[in-house]
Parts: structure tokens; C-alpha cells; sequence
């Protein structure tokens, strides 16, 4: 009875900038309209930001 077993790792996602997989406990996290937006790092938001912010540029 050995239970030498490691844990799996976490679930994980993509940050939605660079497609980086991080685990969902160390993403950070937007709510965007209905869905919820993922980052690896501030500086992902950032650049997600200011992309959508251009995009949404009339
Ligand atoms: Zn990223």
C-alpha cells in the first residue's frame, strides 16, 4: 500500500494573449461580457486590453 502517488497537476488553461498553459489557480482572471478571460501575467491583460481597446475603436 503505497502511496507514493504525486498529484496531477492542476488543471490548466490558456492564457488568452499568448496561449501560454497555466494553471487556473495562477491565472489571472477578467470577466469579459458573458465569459470569463484568462492571463498569464498582468502585463497579458494589459496587452489583451489594449488590443480590445483598439479593436472596439470606431
Ligand atoms: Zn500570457
Amino acid at each position: 500500500m503505497d502511496e507514493n502517488i504525486k498529484p496531477v497537476d492542476p488543471e490548466k488553461i490558456a492564457c488568452v494573449v499568448c496561449l501560454k498553459e497555466i494553471p487556473i489557480s495562477e491565472a489571472k482572471s477578467d470577466e469579459a461580457s458573458d465569459y470569463v478571460l484568462h492571463y498569464c501575467s498582468l502585463e497579458c491583460y494589459a496587452v489583451w486590453k489594449k488590443q480590445n481597446e483598439n479593436e472596439k475603436k470606431d
